[in-house]
Formats: structure tokens, sequence, C-alpha cells
């Protein structure tokens, strides 16, 4: 046995449930259920130093992740990505301690990858039979890449116009894909009812515990790189909310074993202008967000017009004293060409996101100009090729 895993526990009102069978949201308020360790035995047990030592990916974690048997790990290497120091932009920028976590060299691409193998692990180590996915994009082509790795088929549903490259990864990793008529939150309702109609356990975002697991290792990853400390400010694109979610827990895990000691990182969201449910929360003071109506941008791992843990997020975000801003798609793009000019990095438009929020807090004195700040590129480049202006068409 590996992990320290204890029980479940509501978001909402602390209900308390056992972590030995599959579970969705909490039965007694139907929200986000947390995954809780047992602490002080990790504390007792593990010594933190001898970490760094294990193979670089998030399984490193293992006392710290929901899988007991290493046998039911399913992976593909997700995870132990690079902590780039931001270097001619930050010149250009007169800014110091910037940082990229380059999340795009992840398996699929994007850091997708991480909530899906810990969330298709436990699963399977709990008898899950298969797995169906509702997603517009990225995760839906983690989960085929997972499903095919663990010897089983992935059913995903996506709306009709989801993009060519998300229906494409899921079609080559032999995935059953299922266009629906409609948005995601239709394409959610077909993946519930096939999932109850034929035993399989649906994968959404935050309707299950352990994808957000899977997410907070960016933050234990995050603190070990910094010689376990952690960044003053984190800017990250918030879509369902998993990493940021995820994040804040692993630190307040991190604290609670005493690997770490300090302040929190100022959490920051960027969302984009044509939907920023969680932006218009926060500054109109709410704990939970309307849904975004008419939600559109470039960046697909943003169109989540109603998210689900919206009062994780906005708890994290307040919690942290972070703030939450929009950004243009046009702004996204000019900021893909600038990372990839300037530093090597072709960000997908999500991360190229943080840059332009992190220039705009620069300029309004938000962030000092030597806060050590981590940007999260969540995906590559490589995935939305058709931002680029063509060549020779
Ligand atoms: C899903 C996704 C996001 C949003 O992530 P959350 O943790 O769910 O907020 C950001 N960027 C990319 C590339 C994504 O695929
Ligand atoms: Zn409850």
């Amino acid at each position: 046995m590996t992990s320290y895993l204890s029980y479940l526990e509501c978001t909402i009102c602390g209900a308390k449930y056992p972590a030995d069978r599959l579970s969705g949201v909490s039965p007694c308020c139907g929200k986000v259920l947390y995954a809780r360790y047992d602490l002080p035995r990790i504390r007792a047990e593990v010594d933190r130093d001898r970490l760094v030592e294990r193979t670089a990916n998030m399984w490193r974690f293992q006392e710290l992740l929901p899988v007991d048997d290493p046998y039911n790990i399913v992976s593909l290497g997700e995870g132990g990505t690079p902590l780039i120091e931001v270097l001619n932009l930050g010149e250009k920028l007169g800014v110091s301690n910037l940082y990229v976590k380059e999340e795009g060299l992840n398996p699929t691409g994007t850091f997708k990858a991480r909530g899906i193998s810990a969330a298709i692990s436990k699963g399977l180590e709990l008898g899950a039979a298969g797995f169906t996915m509702p997603s517009a994009g990225n995760a839906a082509g983690a989960a085929a890449a997972y499903c095919a790795r663990a010897g089983l088929s992935a059913k995903v549903f996506m709306p009709q116009d989801a993009p060519d490259s998300n229906k494409k990864e899921c079609l080559v990793a032999g995935s059953e894909l299922n266009l629906v008529d409609g948005l995601i939150g239709d394409a959610g309702r077909q993946a519930v009812a096939v999932a109850q109609e034929q035993g399989l356990f649906d994968l959404s975002t935050l309707k299950e515990p352990y994808r957000a697991e899977g997410k907070k290792s960016m933050g234990l990853e995050l603190a070990m790189q910094f010689g376990w400390r952690m960044p003053e400010a984190i800017i990250y694109p918030a879509g369902g909310g998993t990493g940021i979610i995820g994040m804040h827990k692993g630190f307040l895990e991190l604290l609670e074993l005493g690997w770490i000691e300090g302040d929190l990182p100022k959490f920051i969201a960027v969302q984009a202008e044509g939907c920023q449910p969680i932006v218009r929360a926060f500054n109109e003071g709410k704990d939970t967000a309307e849904p975004w109506q008419n939600a559109a941008t470039v960046a697909d791992g943003l169109r989540v017009p109603g998210p689900f843990a919206d009062y994780l997020m906005l708890h994290a975000i307040r919690d942290t004293g972070g703030t939450a801003l929009a950004v243009s798609d046009a702004e996204m793009v000019a900021a893909m060409y600038e990372l990839a000019t300037a530093e090597g990095i072709f960000a997908c438009p999500e991360g190229a996101a943080t840059l332009v929020g992190y220039k705009r807090l620069i300029a309004e004195g938000f962030l000092r100009r030597d806060e050590t700040t981590v940007l999260f590129n969540t995906g590559s480049g490589y995935k939305y090729l058709q931002l680029i202006e063509g060549v020779g068409g």
C-alpha cells in the first residue's frame, strides 16, 4: 500500500464518506467531494527529501495521491514538467523571478493528463468497467489516451463544434466519439445517461474526487522545484477550476505536513472576455457564479460557462489575496507569438492568456516587478496550429 488516502469529505457540509468505493458528487449536498489523507502518519513515516530521488513524474507523490496498489496506476509519464525562468521577456518587461510551468510537455499535450491519470487509475482500482467523458476539448483527448493505455474504450461526448485536433486525438486512440447537437452541458447530460445505462463511470470535471488530486500534483511539484518553498503568485487560466482548486488543496496539505511554511501564493484566475463567469462573480463579491451566456473564445479550455466548482475557485482566489481578470482572444494570440519569439515556449492560448494577465497586473501595481510569479502554460501550442498565420496559404 502506497497511498495514505483515508476518506472523502463533502466540501459544503464536511460530511465524511468511505473512500473504498466509486464515488461521484457528495450524496448529502450534491457538490464536490475532497479526498482526505492521513497527514499525521505521512508526517511520521515519509521523508520529504527522498521524494526528489524518485522517477520524475507525478506519481513520485504517491503517498498524497489516491491509488493504493501501484499495479493499478495507468501512466504515460504525466507530470515532472519543467519550471522555466522567463529570461529574455523578463528583461524586456523589466521584471525578475518570473517563471513558466510548462505543462504542454505532458502526454496528450496538456496538464489534463495528470487529472485523468489519477481518476482512471483510482477508478480501475475500485472496479470501474469503463469510462464516459463529456468534454469540448483536451480532457477528452487525455481520457481517450489513458483508456487506451488501460486497455479500455472511452466513450467521449463532444459538441459538434469541438476542435478538430481534439476529435482526432480521440479517434486515433480508438475511443467512441459521440458528437452531440448542442453545448457542453448537453454532452454532459448524455454522458451521464450512458454511464448510468451501461454501468460506466463518468469523469466529468469535479463530479468525481480524483481528477483534482492529479492536478494537485502541479502544486506539490512547484513547491519541490522551488526547493520546498511556494511562489508568491500563480497565474492560472481558469476553466472548470480543477487546477486552482487542486493546487490550493495541495499547498494546504504540504503546510499541514510541515514540508513547507509561509504564505500561500496569490491565486490569480485569468479567463477569456467571451466567457468570464468567475471574473464577474469575483468582481461582484459573490460566492458562486452565474452561468455565462453565449460563451465564445478560441481558448477551448476556458469555454466553461457554468463551472460546477465555482465556490471552491472563488474561495481559493479570495483566501489567498488573489484576483481574477479577463483578456481578449486577440491578446492571447499575440501573447502566443510573444512567448514563442522571446523564450521559445509555444504556449496554448490559455497559457498565453496568463502572460497578458501578468503584464496588466504589473502595470496596475497589483504585482511587484520582482514578485516570484508562475505563469501556467497548461497546454502545447501544437494543439492550436490553426491560430497561427499560415505559410503560403
Ligand atoms: C482544461 C484546460 C484549462 C482549464 O483548466 P481547469 O483546471 O479546469 O480550470 C486551461 N487550459 C487548457 C489548455 C485546458 O485544456
Ligand atoms: Zn454535504
